[in-house]
Parts: structure tokens; sequence; C-alpha cells
């Protein structure tokens, strides 16, 4: 037998992902458009949110063609966004893992991936370009067609056009063709959109379907969420080649410096005893540390008890305010009630975790509890059985102990943000069970049903003596005649007083429960 030889080559990430498309959520049509939508939206947010803009976004999807195998669509999202600067245009959108989003904040991309990746998709299936047109509000808009050099990963400019911008309009507008299956997706889609309206009450968001309908989520507020700080890395998530390319780049001449200046919260107190700790002296010059100094370093970083735990600025939690007012919006519960936890940290990053509980209203009956998970404000839709939130709802809280019934209408609402949520695959579909994020979870999630309980049992004792005073009203007539006869008195009291209270303790029970 002839001996086969190996061949050894090496692919661009843009290759790589054409390749292990899955990975990125590009499945099937059905999920490819559901993560078109969803990737686009996400960047549009983004760009809006971070430059403190109430979002106005535009989305329309329309049928370009069909046959017996496949499906063609063409997406158009215009947002009013930050823009895009004309020199990153064509890279932001032709070249993978290029992005402005590789920093210590809370931000929905993070990969540099998902944009692209719908745009990647788009031609492969239909060999098209993508057409974007972006101004960051200066006197010109640019226009672009693009499409991606896969195998060297690279943006190929088709074509480029200045317009000048007399209204300072600013924002993106994305267009391109995909094959898809919108059928099959609608549910996911509509869903997705709402529970971003959910999470984003700030937010104008219309989307336009293939088959010409009109779904609008309208603001209730022009209040957005602070939007957050970028932070240094805090050195319990610090590794050895996180330190390596600081001191590639450091001013700093001694450790002392090198501690306080590259490391969030470490000042000179901590700094000395923490140096103290790892047996280093202050005076050392960084750029003299050797290979195993700096694994040295690393553990000790890990391991010293005293760092502050990293602060919450490069936070942007959605808040209790406008969370309840977003879960009323789409939901219309009889009951709501919003905790947001403290900051917290799992290896140097930090969370917060927000829990609602709803009840009754247009919250969906279904069997169990129906769990709403976001992360970073996206709506987690997929592979809920696989997320921390469903874990902790389905496996560590007893429900029975806090009135709750599987035939109830209960909605649990689960936000984490946080400078890097635990997802546990790129396609960002479910969070990792890390034991810091499960206990905020579980802690929120009994706090919000303490308080569940206490308005079902009220809510049961209010149905009870009602139904006591059903029985009442329907049998006092009676009982009324009855005396009458048995006292052998010719008239009847009168009853109408006392029906009159019932009535209006009755009208009186249904207002209390509002
Ligand atoms: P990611 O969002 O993970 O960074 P994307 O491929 O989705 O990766 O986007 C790449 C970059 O393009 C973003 O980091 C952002 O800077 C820019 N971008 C994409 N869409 C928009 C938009 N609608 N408005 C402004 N900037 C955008
Ligand atoms: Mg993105």
């Amino acid at each position: 037998m002839a001996q086969q030889r190996e061949v050894f080559m090496e692919i661009s990430p843009a290759d790589f992902f054409y390749r292990n498309r899955d990975l990125a959520g590009f499945t099937n049509p059905s999920r490819a458009v559901y993560a078109t939508i969803r990737e686009l939206l996400e960047n549009s947010l983004d760009a809006c949110e971070l430059h403190r803009i109430p979002p106005e976004i535009y989305i329309r999807l329309s049928q370009e063609s069909s046959n017996d195998k496949a499906e063609t669509y063409r997406i158009r999202i215009m947002d009013n966004g930050s823009g895009v600067p004309p020199e990153h245009i064509p890279s932001a959108f032709g070249q993978i893992l290029y992005g402005s989003k590789y920093t210590l904040k809370q931000v929905r991309g993070t990969f540099g991936l998902g944009g692209k990746m719908a745009v990647l998709y788009g031609q492969i299936t239909t060999h098209s370009s993508v057409h974007i047109i972006s101004s960051t509000g200066t006197s010109r808009i640019y226009e672009f067609e693009l499409m991606i050099d896969i195998q060297k990963n690279r943006p190929i400019i088709m074509k480029k056009d200045v317009k000048s911008n007399k209204d300072k309009w600013h924002g993106t507008i994305i267009e391109f063709t995909f094959e898809g299956d919108y059928t099959k997706a609608m549910a996911k889609i509509i869903e997705y959109m709402k529970q971003t309206a959910m999470v984003a009450p700030y937010a104008n968001l219309t989307f336009i379907d293939p088959k010409g309908r009109l779904y609008r989520y309208t603001r209730i507020t022009d209040k957005l969420p602070p939007p957050p700080d970028e932070i240094l890395p805090h050195p319990y998530g610090v590794d050895v080649e996180t330190i390596q390319r600081i001191i590639n780049v450091t001013k700093c001449r001694d450790m002392l410096c090198f501690m306080t200046t590259h490391f969030h919260r470490v000042g000179k107190n901590t700094a000395e005893k923490f140096l103290e700790y790892a047996q280093l002296d202050g005076k050392t010059d960084p750029k003299r540390l050797t290979p195993d100094d700096s694994v040295a370093l690393a553990q000790a970083m890990r391991n010293f008890p005293d760092f502050l735990p990293p602060d919450a600025s490069c936070l942007s939690p959605i808040g209790r305010e406008l969370l309840e007012a977003g879960i009323r919006k789409e939901l219309n519960p009889d009951f709501i009630i919003v905790e947001q936890r403290k900051p917290a940290a799992y290896s140097g990053y930090p969370f917060i975790v927000e829990v609602g509980v709803a009840f009754g209203g247009e919250v969906p009956s279904k069997t169990g509890i129906a769990l709403y998970r976001f992360a970073n404000r996206i709506p987690l839709l997929y592979d809920e059985s696989s997320d921390v939130a469903w874990k902790v709802a389905n496996t560590k809280v007893n429900w029975r102990h806090y009135k709750v019934t599987p035939d109830m209408p209960i909605a649990l609402i689960v936000h984490i943000c946080s400078t890097k949520v635990p997802y546990k695959t790129v396609g960002k579909e479910f969070i990792a069970d890390r034991p810091e994020v499960e206990n905020e979870i579980l802690r929120g999630v009994r706090n919000v049903s303490r308080r569940l309980r206490l308005f079902l049992s009220r809510k049961i004792s209010i149905e009870r003596e009602r139904q006591r005073l059903n029985v009442f009203s329907r049998y006092l007539p009676k009982i009324a005649k009855f005396a009458t006869e048995l006292a052998e008195k010719e008239e009847e009291p009168d009853i109408k007083p006392l029906l009159g209270s019932i009535d209006r303790f009755r009208s009186f029970s249904e207002n209390e429960e509002e």
C-alpha cells in the first residue's frame, strides 16, 4: 500500500468560521435567519447605547426568490447609532475578528464576529456583496459595497462613494442577501424582539417581515441606563500572557509602579502588601522579569487574598425601574417585583445579576415557570436547559414553599451583565454554571419569591373570603324567607343593605389585588 502524505496548510479566521459556521449559530437556514437578525440588531443597539442615543431601529426582511431547494432573503437594517468611521468600515464588515469591543466593559458584542458572520453567510450562500451606508454625524456619508476574501480574511472593496450630509445624520444602514427559512424561524424571531423590547424599553423597534406584516415595539421612556466605563484587568483574572503583554508596553521602571498602573483597584498599599507576599522587590524593573518570574507572578496574583473586589463602573445593569417598566410593557402582569443584586465577581470579572418575578396578565400559562434569560441585555432563547438560570429555577428552588403551583402563570426573569459573560459557546446562547453566578441568581430568586409568596397568600385568602361570601349571598334570600316563615311573620326582613356590603367587599378586594 502506498504511503499517503499528510498535507499541511494554514487557514485564516474567516476560513475557519466558513468551515465551522455552526460554532457561531449558523447551523441551518432557519437558525441563519434568526442569527442574522439578532447579530445585526445587537450591533445597532450597542452603537446607540454606548453613546446614550435612544435607539431608533428599522429592520426589513423580504423574500427575494425561492425554489424547491432554497429561499433567498434580503435584509436591510437601519439605526441611528454612532456610525462607523469610514476608515474602519471595510474591516468592521469584511474582516473576521475585527471590532471595537475587545475591551473590559459591558457590551453585547464580544468576539468581533457576529455581524460579519452574517455577512459571510450571505456571501457563501448567495454570492453577493454587502452594501453599507454610514456616517458618524460629520458632513459626509460613506457608502461601501464589500465582499470578504475568505482565504485571506480581508475585505474587498467593490465600490465606494461619498455623499454630503447636510442634516448631520448619524447611523448605519446595512443590506445584503442570504439563504434562509423565515417560516421556521418566525416564532423565535418575534419572541426575540419582544424580549429585546422588554430589556430595552427606551428603544423604538420596527420590523417588517417577508409577509409584509409590521411589528412595532414602542419606547415608553427616553431614559437609558448609564453607559459603562472601561476598566483595567483585575489581578484575579490575569494570566501569564496578559502579564507578558503588559510588560512589553509598560513605561513603569519598577514593580510598584507596574502593579498600581496596570491593574484594577490596586493602590500603593495593596501593591506593597502584594509584592511582599509574592516575594518581589518593589524596585525590580518589570522588563527584567524572567519567564519563570512571570509565571510565579501570575500565580501569586490569583492566590493573594487581599485584592479589593472589582468595582462595577464597567457594568451597565438595566436597573430596577427600567426592567420593571419593560416587563410591564411586554407582559402586563398583575404582580411584579424586581431585585438588583450587589456587584459580585468571578475570576476577576465583575458581574451583576438582576432577577424579576411576574404573575398573571399576559404571562404565558404553561406548565411550570416561564423563564426569560438575558445576558448583557441580549435575550437568550436556545438551549434553555443548559443554562445556569434554568438549573437554579428547576433544581435549586422549592417553588411550593413560595405557594407557587405548576399551573400558575409565573415568569422568572434573570439578567446577568458582566464584562465577560461566561457563555459556553460563541453562539452566545447559554451561560455556564459558575458557582459565583449560580449563587447570586439563587439568592435573587429567593428574595423576589418571598415577595411573591406574600402576594399569593393574600390572593388566596381574598379568594377564599370571596367564595364564602358568594355562598352567603346565594343563600341569604332563602334564609330570610325561611326565617320569616319560621317566625310566622308576614314581612321578610330587608336584606339589601347586607347584600350591598358584600358587593362593596368584592369590589374593594378586586382593587386591592391590583
Ligand atoms: P462585535 O460586535 O463582536 O465587535 P461584529 O462583527 O458584530 O463584532 O461588529 C464588528 C464591529 O463593527 C463592531 O465592534 C463595531 O465597532 C462595528 N459595528 C458593527 N455594526 C455597527 C453599527 N450598526 N453601528 C456602529 N458600529 C457597528
Ligand atoms: Mg456584534
